[in-house]
């Protein structure tokens, strides 16, 4: 068997460490005789899991007690309904535009109340993140929004807009759990988990208590997340599994890894390494403005789409897979998320360069 580097922006590779330890507890998960698949949600060894990967998240991500952890389903998509449904109260909301996933944040808020565009970096194809300045935003909106790592183009914030007493609300499905963050600073962050924090069908929601409960009451249950809040997550089924593996990415976060600073100094070493050789190249070059670039995502292009498109066909056949860039963008993208190991990034740096020293003319 050989494990390929998966350079895929999600579902997106797990740490070799997770899959041995889900390997090995598959058949029978400690003593109970079944996998965690065949539980009941309401067993003693579930109610453990869930409990025990919600701890482990508060702790690693140095959650206050004033905000709730939510275990959701329906992807990082359904929280661009949700958000609106339940944030809502005088009926507007301030969005920053820095590509494609706030865009659809941006459809779903149109469909309930008033949206209004603050700031737009999509004249230059989302290269960039616009800068934005307290006055700029409504001191009425019930939330300002943004996504705080665009995983199409490679960029990121790497300053939080001001936006005063408005709560902050922020789609960090691409960078969670990849540096340290200061959560006070946000009303609620949304992700799905399958890029940084586990398999797909799993969407984490932290949010500030005094946020919850202000739905409309003909907003269905299970759109409300009052009632995750108030059910613990547990008011049907939640998705059992991949609260599971969630919870073992976040005892190797803890325990093999040491921690978000850690984890931190990992990332900033891998995507140094390829933004020094996509820096260093005559062959390619990196679109995003130098200080909004992405930890987790980095794109790529030659200039000339067939050399493009063979170099993603070539380095797949050296065992660096899904490195083409979103449909939307083309070019290369390299998602290195957590799991994807220095080892993984020192090899494509170096197929870069082959590449570069065999195809430039
Ligand atoms: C992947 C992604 C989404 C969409 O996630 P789904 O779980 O497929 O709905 C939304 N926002 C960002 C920033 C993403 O990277």
């Amino acid at each position: 068997m050989t494990r390929v580097f998966n350079f895929s922006a999600g579902p997106s590779m797990l740490p070799e460490w997770v899959l041995k330890k889900a390997s090995a507890e598959m058949l029978e998960y400690g003593s109970s005789g079944q996998s965690v698949m065949e539980m009941s949600h309401r067993s003693c060894d579930f109610m453990t899991i869930i409990q025990t990967c919600e701890q482990r998240l508060r702790r690693v991500m140095n959650i206050p007690d004033n905000y709730k952890v939510l275990f959701l389903q329906g992807g990082a998509s359904l929280q661009f309904s949700m958000i609106p449904m339940n944030l809502l109260v005088k009926g507007k909301a301030d969005v920053i535009n820095t590509g494609l996933w706030s865009k659809k944040a941006m459809k779903e808020l149109k469909k309930l109340g008033t949206c209004n565009l603050i700031a737009s970096s999509e004249e230059a194809g989302f290269s960039y993140i616009p800068k934005t300045t307290k006055d700029q935003f409504d001191p009425e909106a019930d939330y300002v929004y943004i996504c705080e790592n665009n995983t199409i183009y490679g960029t990121k914030y790497h300053q939080l807009p001001d936006t005063g007493a408005v709560p902050l609300v922020a789609d960090l499905s691409s960078c969670i759990l990849s540096e340290p963050i200061d959560v006070t600073q946000y009303g609620l962050i949304f992700a799905g988990a399958q890029k940084n924090m586990g398999p797909a069908g799993l969407t984490v929601v932290i949010i500030r208590e005094d946020l919850i409960g202000k739905a409309d009451e003909k907003t269905p249950s299970m759109l409300d997340y009052k009632t995750y809040a108030d059910n613990d997550s547990m008011f049907n089924t939640p998705p059992t599994y991949a609260i599971y593996i969630c919870g073992l990415v976040l005892q190797w976060l803890e325990e093999e890894i040491g921690g978000l600073d850690q984890m931190k100094t990992i990332n900033e070493k891998k995507a140094a390494l390829l933004y020094e050789t996509l820096d260093q190249s005559k062959l390619f070059k990196a679109p995003v403005a130098k200080e909004d670039r992405s930890m987790m995502n980095i794109t790529f292009v030659t200039g000339d789409a067939e050399l493009d498109k063979k170099f993603v066909k070539e380095a797949e056949a050296a065992g660096l897979v899904n490195l083409k860039g979103h449909r939307s963008v083309g070019g290369m993208r390299a998602s290195i998320y957590n799991a994807m190991p220095i080892e993984g990034v020192e090899k494509l740096t170096a197929f870069m360069r082959q590449f570069e020293s065999e195809n430039l003319k």
